[in-house]
């Protein structure tokens, strides 16, 4: 039930451009002295983290990075311009490790972290460099420095940045497996397992994925944390929002608003943090005739309740409006992503 995610790329810094030769032209000089200039420092590569990176998928698409190569120097001791740097953003939570060596590298923690992961190259001298009393018009300039090649192995523990809250048989189970590749077992009873369920939502290509995680156990007394692993804790204090899935076919018609704050009042005696995140409200099954009539009552009561969310209404099971839901969640993400994730345990 642990998610790792793992890639290796090669990172290549940038070749430092090379000095060159060159002699002043001035009228009445007629043979003036060396002034080839340096070549430019190659670009470095550095590795970043980015919150708005939630897993390393990118990584799949591109394996092998280079920054940009010096340029080379120009006459009138002018230096070349200098390599860009190359910027490659990861998740804090990812651990680097050389490729060849295994040597760690750098484990990073926090937002805004930087490393200059491989140094471009020096650039080469110029001929004004190499003129001596003795030797007035060198005729040679260095190269370059090349720049370093790395290959790093990528590591990252996953942690959900979605919780799906709700009571027992709600439907959590098949609307992760609705929106995740994940194949959780759902059981046909009201049975709260221990084993939480995490899926992996692929939003679309080149989009960010995120991880889904059932909250299981959130029964009278679960709070007390019976059986929750302290893995699965990291999973649910790390999510940034919830999904709260409501039964629509089981609405009590004189209360009903009663599940969903059963729910919210359990969630803030498990963990008061937890209940201060955002949730999207999510009615299910509306597939079944019945839900029809408990979604519109259970509107209807928010409205009168004060409530200004208007909940998003779905079958996950015949899988109707999974994706608006999906993409939903991913506004919500994005606009919360900003948050330091709690995972430092
Ligand atoms: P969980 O306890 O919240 O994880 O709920 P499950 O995902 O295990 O679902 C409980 C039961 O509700 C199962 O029998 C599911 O097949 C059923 N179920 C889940 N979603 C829907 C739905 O959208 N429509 C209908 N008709 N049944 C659903
Ligand atoms: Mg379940």
């Amino acid at each position: 039930m642990k998610f790792i995610d793992e890639a290796t790329i090669t990172v290549q810094s940038g070749n430092g451009g090379r000095g060159i030769v060159s002699f002043r032209r001035e009228r009445f000089v007629p043979k003036g002295g060396p002034d080839g200039g340096d070549g430019g420092r190659g670009g470095n590569v550095i590795l970043s983290t980015a919150t708005q990176k939630r897993t390393l998928y990118h990584f799949r698409y591109q394996h092998h990075f280079k920054a940009e190569n010096g340029h080379a120097g120009q006459g009138k001791q002018r230096t070349g311009k200098s390599g860009d740097d190359l910027v490659i953003e990861v998740p804090p939570g990812t651990l680097v490790t050389d490729a060849e060596t295994g040597d760690p590298v750098k484990d990073f923690t926090r937002p805004d972290e930087q490393i200059v992961i491989a140094r471009g190259g020096r650039g080469g001298m110029g001929n004004t460099h190499f003129k001596t009393s003795t030797h007035q018009t060198p005729r040679f300039a260095q190269s370059g420095e090349p720049g370093e090649t790395r290959a790093l192995r990528l590591e990252l523990k996953l942690l959900a940045d979605v919780g799906i809250i709700g009571l027992p048989n709600a439907g959590k189970s098949t609307l992760i497996s609705a929106m995740s590749a994940a194949k959780p077992k759902i059981a046909d009873y009201p049975f709260t397992t221990l084993t939480p369920t995490l899926g992996v939502v692929y939003p679309d290509v080149g989009e960010e994925p995120f991880l889904v995680a059932d909250i299981p156990g959130l029964i009278e007394g679960a709070h007390t944390g019976a059986g929750l692993g302290i893995q699965f804790l990291r999973h649910i204090e790390r999510n940034r929002i919830l999904i709260h899935l409501i039964d629509a076919s089981e609405v009590d018609a004189d209360h009903p608003l009663a599940t969903f704050d059963t729910v919210n009042r359990e969630l803030a005696q498990y963990s008061p943090a937890l209940a201060a995140k955002p949730q999207l409200v999510v009615l299910n099954k509306l597939d079944i005739p019945a839900a029809e009539v408990g979604a519109d009552l259970f509107e209807m009561a928010a409205r009168e309740a004060g409530h200004s969310f208007a909940p998003l209404r779905i079958s996950a099971a015949a899988h109707q409006n999974v994706n608006t839901l999906i993409i939903r969640t991913v506004q919500l993400l994005t606009r919360y992503s900003d948050d330091t994730p709690s995972d430092e345990a």
